[in-house]
């Protein structure tokens, strides 16, 4: 048995995030993700001769945006470079990179580490072409070539190996993802393959400085893969070395299906691509009105909107950390808010009910058309007891987002769900219930308490759904006991 403890993880990513552009960093066909293979590939992707790159700079712009929110340096003039290597879905027999140049050097990303959180810096990112697809699945013998993401915008994000654990290369996948999204630069779709990493891993003793022989796992599409590799990896390492091995530097494989690495190639040196400065684009110059243009139009960063948050609302870090997962929720949260003595209730509405109704409807925060005046309204009517929080949530929220006006009070009202006259009706219902199952109402009271369950289901439905649980509950027990 190896001793694992003695051992420390190593882990440095490269994230490639595809560019949210409606066209391709240098031509014009579409990057729409679907369509049916090769409708995407005009002459440019092609690589037809004769035919010229230039440069879509809505995709520079959105790596200079990512770039400022890890506290990257903006490279005032940057260049792109040809890296050579054959591939079949590469028709060109070369990919436009960017090699000694990247528009960004250095930053930060910080992550959740425990119970407190660690920075893990950057070391570039730097903007980059995509290659098309191989389809290994068409039939036996047979690979089809997809050429429509050919020339799709990437950045890719390249960490210095300060990451140590599995669960923290899955932190950082998540964090990077979140920002991704919230500044407007990617999808952060895994299943689609907006968003992918390689993790080189390698493992030293405890206390060591040197870092040890990497191999570099490609192509992870979600955060389990990863964090799966890495553990996988870490553990097969240590086997080599405590075993009186060497780790060879290498580039493998991840079999999704059955959680293993395999290898594919042993690694290359940069050299092997024979990078030089891309003749065919100039170099790009940044010009501090730019910068500050793009620094202007950028949102309030996730971890500044979190920390933000949970000082002037007192709310606990989980809460935070959920509103501040998606931007749009965050600034619903911001906008609906009546007082900040009101957040919690409001947060535990939009992260509970209002969430699932958007979800089952299939629409977007932005469709919430709940004023903060309507908001306070809603919130005192729940806490004063005028209405049920089920009622309310179930009945009532569905009502108010068909038909936000006049606002919540009048609606309850029009639709009968106040409950203050409806202790009597709660009441009937309840002794309707219990006189329809007189045998089981005799079986509760000789001790089958599980039929509990029974009656208040059946009153919800005597009621439709707008009797108070709690009230029904209390009720129940009441005269069921009482009564013996
Ligand atoms: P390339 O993979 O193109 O050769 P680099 O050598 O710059 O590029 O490294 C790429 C990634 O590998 C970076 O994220 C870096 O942090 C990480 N890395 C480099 N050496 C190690 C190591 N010994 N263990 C873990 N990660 C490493
Ligand atoms: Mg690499």
């Amino acid at each position: 048995m190896s001793d694992r403890a003695a051992y420390e993880t190593v882990v440095g990513l490269e994230v490639h995030a595809q560019l949210l552009t409606a066209s391709k960093l240098f031509c014009s066909d579409s990057t729409a993700y679907g369509a049916p293979p090769n409708t995407q590939a005009g002459p440019v992707t092609l690589g037809h001769p004769g035919t010229l790159p230039y440069l879509n700079t809505r995709a520079l712009e959105l790596a200079v945006r990512l770039g400022l929110a890890c506290g990257s340096t903006i490279a005032r003039r940057t260049y792109f470079a040809r890296k050579n290597y054959f591939y079949p879905d590469l028709p060109k027999g070369y990919q436009i990179s960017q090699h000694e140049h990247p528009i960004c050097r250095g930053g930060q990303l910080r992550i959740p580490a425990g119970p407190s959180h660690r920075d893990i810096r950057l070391q570039r990112i730097h903007l980059e072409e995509d290659a098309g697809k191989s389809l290994h699945d068409i039939g036996p013998q047979l690979t089809g070539i997809d050429l429509n993401r050919a020339g799709t915008p990437l950045v890719e994000i390249v960490t210095e190996p300060d990451i140590r654990s599995a669960d923290e290369a899955y932190a950082f996948l998540s964090e990077i993802r979140r920002l991704l999204r919230w500044m407007g630069v990617c999808d952060g779709n895994m299943e689609e393959g907006s968003l992918r990493c390689d993790a080189n891993i390698s493992v030293r003793k405890q206390g060591e400085t040197l870092l040890g022989t990497r191999v570099e796992v490609k192509n992870l599409n979600s955060q389990r893969h990863l964090r799966k590799a890495v553990e996988i990896e870490s553990a097969r390492l240590i086997e080599i070395l405590e075993g009186g091995g060497t780790v060879r530097q290498e580039t493998r494989g991840f079999d999704a299906d059955t959680e293993r690495t395999f290898p594919i190639r042993v690694k290359e040196d940069a050299d092997d691509y024979r990078y030089f400065p891309e003749p065919d684009l100039p170099p790009f110059l940044l010009s501090e009105e730019e910068i500050q243009r793009i620094t202007t139009a950028m949102p309030e960063r996730p971890d500044e909107m979190a920390a933000r948050f949970q000082t002037a609302y007192s709310l606990s870090a989980y809460d935070v950390a959920q509103l501040c997962e998606d931007r749009a929720l965050a600034e619903t949260f911001q906008r609906a808010l009546p007082t900040s003595d009101q957040a919690k209730p409001l947060a535990n509405w939009l992260l509970g009910p209002v969430r699932s109704l958007l979800n089952d409807q299939g629409k977007e925060w932005q469709a919430l058309p709940i004023t903060p005046a309507h908001w306070a309204e809603l919130l005192d009517l729940v806490q004063c007891g005028q209405i049920s929080f089920s009622a309310a949530s179930q009945k009532l929220l569905p009502l108010l987002m068909e038909q936000p006006r006049p606002g919540p009070k009048a609606l309850a009202i029009a639709h009968n769900l106040l409950q203050d006259a409806g202790h009597d009706e709660v009441r009937k219902w309840v002794q309707d219930s219990l006189a329809s199952m007189p045998d089981k109402a005799a079986a509760y009271r000789k001790g089958k308490k599980g039929l509990l369950g029974l009656f208040m289901g059946d009153v919800r439905k005597r009621s439709k759904g707008k009797a108070d649980p709690a009230q029904v509950q209390k009720l129940l027990t009441q005269l069921l006991n009482d009564h013996p």
